[in-house]
């Protein structure tokens, strides 16, 4: 009888074991100590997977937003590096992963003017790199690529951009996720892999690298109130994008790998605002009453109670192309991924001067 009863208990340990093994899917993130990569990784373990993080050697260090997220010792951190092909196909081969999520890249449009070469090698040559370790190791892996709003570039038609409208990159980083953008259709095509490109239009949150417009102006507003800089200098600030919150677009990402058929969809706000605009809103938290004044790199914001000045322009933030226009149309999202943003253009830019002012209190 305790035989039978051990036998009976062993077995159903091993297939509860078994079960959850079964059932925990296993994702790769590259580019985890980025904006998207941190928000994502939290997102996955609290849908039970088991994520690792693909991280470079030079990686800026610290993880601070993995920590700040709390999930810093909650996933296997392993070298990942998108310059080397050796590296890339070992971690690929070993690892058995469900889902890769391509997030790393060198992001930043205005350093891709200045490393052109590096930015097509990370961006565009690192991404066939992956899919050639899926191709030749692992095939049922499913992979999400970090496509961009930026493709659309230049595209004359004034409307909002779906995945019909046409590509017109202006910028090294447009051209480079541009190629990155087609190797993906290709795999899917030619080797039946189970890829596919989220075109994302720009997206932040108190996460986000200090180099973007966003973070600049509620880090320097901040600063400027609290006398540590005299004013926030910027570039152009017509420029209008279809601002969205990260943490609603990583959900996207996941539900595209989720579908029964890979495709590419468009994941926007659906809502434009210019530079300008942004920072109108953002002054308010910081108190600052804005009046704007003058024209070109002469026009600067005065702030009505104290009379300082809190915003100039400086050529030297100035692009040698620009993208003047970003507005999204994520329909095909909406309908087939059920997927819409749950978070408002004030409510994203109230969370990141909150997070700024904090820093102070
Ligand atoms: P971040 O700049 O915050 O993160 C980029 C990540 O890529 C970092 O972890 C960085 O590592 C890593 N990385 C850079 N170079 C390499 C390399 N050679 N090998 C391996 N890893 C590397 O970007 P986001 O999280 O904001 O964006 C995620 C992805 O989405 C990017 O591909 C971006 O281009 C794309 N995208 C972003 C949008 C946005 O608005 N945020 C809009 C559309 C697309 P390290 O810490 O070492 O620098
Ligand atoms: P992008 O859309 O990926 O290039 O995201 P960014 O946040 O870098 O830039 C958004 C817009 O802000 C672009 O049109 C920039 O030209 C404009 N901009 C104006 N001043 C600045 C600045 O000082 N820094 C950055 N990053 N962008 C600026």
């Amino acid at each position: 009888m305790i035989y039978l009863d051990t036998v009976f208990l062993s077995t159903k340990i091993f297939v509860i074991l078994n079960y959850n093994f079964m059932s925990k899917k296993k994702a790769l993130i590259t580019g985890i100590s980025g904006q998207d990569g941190a928000y994502l990784a939290k997102f996955l373990l609290n849908k039970g997977y088991e994520v690792v993080g693909g991280e470079r050697q030079n990686a800026s260090g610290s993880n601070w937003r993995l920590k700040d997220l709390d999930i810093e010792d909650k996933v296997k951190i392993v070298p990942f590096e998108l310059l080397e092909d050796s590296n890339i196909n070992d971690v690929i081969k070993s690892g058995k992963f469900n889902e890769i999520y391509n997030l790393a890249a060198q992001s930043f449009v205005g350093s891709s003017y200045k490393s052109p070469i590096l930015t097509s090698n990370i961006n565009g040559m690192g991404v066939t790199r992956i899919l050639e370790a899926v191709r030749q190791f692992s095939v049922k892996t499913k992979v999400y690529q970090a496509s961009t709003s930026e493709m659309f570039g230049n595209n004359s038609d004034k409307g909002k951009q779906s995945e019909e409208t046409d590509f017109h990159p202006v910028s090294p980083y447009a051209v480079s996720k541009l190629y990155a953008h087609w190797m993906i259709n290709i795999y899917r095509e030619a080797y039946n892999i189970f890829c596919c490109s989220g075109i994302l239009f720009n997206h932040e949150s108190p996460l986000r690298g200090k180099e973007f417009v966003t973070k600049k102006i509620v880090t320097d507003l901040a600063k400027v109130k609290y006398n540590i800089i005299p004013s926030l200098k910027l570039g152009n600030i017509y420029s209008q994008r279809d601002w969205g919150y990260s943490l609603d677009y990583v959900e996207a990402m996941w539900k595209m790998l989720q579908q029964k058929k890979p495709d590419d969809f468009v994941i926007s706000s659906g809502m434009t605002y210019s530079v300008k605009e942004f920072i109108n809103k953002a002054a308010k938290h910081y108190d600052f009453d804005l009046i704007w004044k003058g024209k070109g790199l002469n026009e600067i914001a005065i702030d009505k109670n104290s009379k300082k000045t809190i915003v100039k322009i400086s050529s030297q933030f100035f692009r040698p192309t620009e993208v003047d226009y970003l507005y999204g149309n994520s329909s095909k999202a909406h309908k087939i991924l059920k997927w819409k943003p749950k978070t408002s253009f004030d409510d994203l830019i109230s969370m990141m001067c909150q997070n700024e002012l904090k820093k102070f209190s």
